[in-house]
């Protein structure tokens, strides 16, 4: 399948889930994201940072009778942490079939100190997604991140209008204030 008819694909699933009250929340921030789209399809999204095994992927998404699992690399940047993510909900967000898991793999999966083998033992029994749903995942982690970042944009040049400052504006004044406040070395 070709580029164009992916994008196609996945904006008209983005169109349909704004209809149905998805906001992508500007600046990005997945771990909103994943609440929303939790909200939006009635099925809670819970995220759990990993240290992902070596030659596994850095992002796996599962399935339980109370909702989806997203378990990520945590050991990587914020940015390539948003990506992995926004991966992943693409995947929920396309209905591919995800891993299903029981309620006490579940479980354990969230339990801190359990992670990483339960990770590896979920990856060694279950098969990987078609190469076709890899493409529409990234397509749809593609647009989700251009969506926030143009977003993003727009409000910063939107002038605030004596109606208070906008979240970004209130960050940077607040970084900036912080760098004044710093001594010079
Ligand atoms: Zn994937």
């Amino acid at each position: 399948m070709n580029l164009a008819r992916l994008r196609q694909i996945c904006l008209a699933r983005l169109a349909e889930l704004r209809d149905q009250g998805l906001r992508i929340p500007t600046p990005f921030d997945a771990a909103a994201l994943c609440a929303r789209v939790g909200d939006c399809l009635g099925q809670p999204i819970r995220l759990v940072g990993v240290p992902m095994p070596a030659g596994a992927p850095f992002g796996l998404t599962l399935f339980t009778d109370n909702g989806h699992i997203i378990a990520y690399e945590q050991g990587t940047s914020r940015v390539h942490q948003d990506h992995i993510i926004a991966h992943e909900l693409g995947h929920v967000l396309l209905d591919h079939r995800s891993y299903a898991v029981d309620d006490e793999t579940a479980a354990q999966l969230l339990m801190p100190t359990l992670r990483p083998a339960m990770v590896h033992q979920v990856l060694n029994r279950t098969g990987a997604y078609s190469r076709q749903e890899e493409q529409e995942a990234e397509m749809m982690a593609t647009i989700l991140l251009e969506e926030a970042s143009r977003r993003e944009e727009a409000r910063r040049s939107v002038s605030t209008g004596g109606d208070g400052l906008s979240e970004t504006d209130a960050a940077l004044y607040a970084r900036l204030r912080h760098g004044l406040e710093q001594p010079h070395h």
